[in-house]
């Protein structure tokens, strides 16, 4: 399915054995335009066995290992010389390499002549472009590049912008270029190169084809698209893009969640002016930092001290907190807060928000922490009490909130207190990956009420949906997209992401 932009989808291939790679070839998704054979990772390679596959056109590649590949440059001229003759339908040879020669010939196959700089965005984007095309002779180009820095996907959108449509496929790579993998074929990329879900990854940031369709609606996207996103590092393991673009699909609306991986929010300003940016959610490390580039704060981000959503208006950027409300919402359903004595585990970010929508709705709260300092300063802040970690043991409470990390995947054998010194009728733990940790587990077998942290998540996110859209938040979607996501590994922490840390290009 070529794209509305009319970008080539280019599903990638990158099995070890003929076998298995004829089978993933056989069974591309019907919505892919070519499938890439990377042959460089085939131990047994037969490649007249694998042109001898029915279907869709095939790109054969044999990535070098200068170019992030397996092969080296004597075995790559015999393939792509036998895949030119045997007909397949496009070839890539790198530029500058010994394949050169090969431009020269004439050739059925249509080339793509590649260009991947795995470490960088280099300045000389343009002059790279130009003497590609010198050398080309009609060839599709494809320039794919490191991002250091969330404004390489700008610098990428400048070089497309810069040349004839359709001449050029280009994006960057790594979890900051993530944008540009969506955004390309709007952009004017020639082709988007994605695996099939659950299938082995040949560069970092790569984006499953089934997600880039379905999640992102990356086919769709035009010049009315408004883009929203989730602002942190890292942000890779992020629900919020399924959740959003999930409630964003069920609405109809012309918005497109992106995830935004940056160091620092001076490196992401750039983004905010030049992109069609409406808002965005603040995630760690940057719920802090983000306060003083902001023209307005809300009262409750105000009082909370941290901000996790962004709305941008006429270009004044106002900060609030949804976070605070979201996380007592599910207590507040299910007991009466007004004088519940209540024990909470943690003092960071998400503990601030809690004792924020505590005390507001008059429970007694006392903080523990394993570091005690923040968890008096909490208390301080808060009007709260606050007790060292070691006297938690015997402490009498009507709800018990785990606010700290521990029983987070992939430590989620771990509970941050012993089963015996749990003495609350009422457990609730805001941790949502698993959604059952073995905190609420222990706490249910013992016939316990038990809250999990799906509820405030879902709740945050959809107070950001309202803040970004104005529309009212399809709540069951956005639950399903994040149950969806964390059963079948979708965006949950981990998935695929080794694989993709491992290969390297595009
Ligand atoms: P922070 O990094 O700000 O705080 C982490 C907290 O966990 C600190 O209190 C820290 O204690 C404590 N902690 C970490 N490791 C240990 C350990 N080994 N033993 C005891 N305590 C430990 O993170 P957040 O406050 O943002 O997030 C905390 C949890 O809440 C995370 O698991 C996160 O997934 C979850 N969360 C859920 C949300 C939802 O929507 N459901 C939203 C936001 C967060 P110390 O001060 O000593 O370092």
């Amino acid at each position: 399915m070529t794209t509305a932009s009319g970008s080539l989808v280019i599903q990638v291939v990158t099995e070890t054995s003929t076998e298995a790679m004829r089978r993933a070839y056989l069974a591309a998704d019907p919505r892919a335009d070519l499938v890439e054979l990377r042959c460089d990772a085939v131990r047994d390679l037969d490649l007249d066995r694998l042109l001898s596959a029915g279907g869709k056109p095939k790109l054969i590649t044999v990535r070098s290992r200068q170019q992030g590949g397996a092969s080296r440059p004597s075995e790559r001229g015999p393939i792509l010389r036998r895949a030119i003759e045997a007909g397949a339908e496009y070839v890539d040879l790198e530029f500058g390499s010994e394949d050169m020669p090969m431009l020269e010939r004439p050739c059925r196959s249509r080339v793509i002549l590649s260009h991947h700089d795995l470490k960088s965005t280099p300045a000389d984007l343009q002059e790279i472009r130009k003497r590609m095309e010198l050398v080309g002779r009609g060839a599709l180009l494809k320039i794919v590049t490191f991002a250091d820095a969330p404004t390489d996907n700008l610098r990428i959108r400048d070089l497309l912008h810069g040349g004839d449509p359709g001449s050029l496929i280009a994006f960057c790579m790594g979890p900051k270029g993530i944008p540009s993998r969506i955004l390309a074929p709007f952009w004017g990329s020639a082709g988007v190169f994605a695996p099939a879900r659950g299938a082995p990854a040949s560069a970092p940031g790569q984006i499953p084809l089934e997600e880039l369709f379905d999640q992102y609606r990356f086919e769709s996207i035009g010049p009315d698209t408004r883009i929203l996103g989730v602002l942190g590092s890292p942000v890779g393991h992020s629900l919020s893009p399924a959740m959003h673009n999930a409630a964003l699909a069920a609405r109809g609306l012309d918005y497109r969640y992106l995830p935004f991986e940056a160091s620092s929010i001076a490196e992401f300003l750039p983004l905010l002016s030049d992109l069609p940016l409406f808002g965005l959610s603040v995630t760690l490390p940057h719920k802090e930092t983000i306060v003083p580039y902001l023209d307005e704060i809300d009262t409750i981000a105000r009082a909370v001290g941290a901000v996790n959503t962004v709305v941008k208006s006429w270009n004044r950027m106002k900060g609030f907190n949804t976070d605070a409300e979201a996380s007592v919402a599910p207590l507040k359903r299910t007991v009466s807060l007004r004088g519940a004595k209540v024990t909470l585990l943690g003092a960071g970010g998400a503990a601030r928000a809690l004792l924020h929508g505590l005390t507001e709705a008059g429970a007694k709260v006392t903080i523990f922490n394993r570091t005690a300092s923040r968890a008096r300063s909490l208390a301080t802040r808060f009007g709260a009490r606050s007790r060292p970690w070691e006297s938690l043991e015997g402490h009498e409470c009507d709800v018990l909130i785990n606010a700290t990390s521990v029983g987070l995947a992939p430590q989620s054998k771990r509970s941050p207190v012993p089963d015996d010194w749990v003495t609350a009728s009422c457990v609730y733990d805001i941790i949502y990956n698993p959604p059952e940790t073995l905190l609420l587990r222990r706490a249910r077998a013992r016939g316990v009420r038990i809250l999990d942290g799906v509820d405030m998540f879902v709740e945050q996110g959809a107070a950001q949906f309202r803040l970004f859209t104005g529309e009212d938040p399809p709540l069951e979607t956005m639950r399903e997209a994040v149950l969806a996501s964390l059963g079948a590994g979708g965006t949950a922490p981990g998935r695929g992401d080794a694989a993709r840390r491992r290969s390297a290009t595009a």
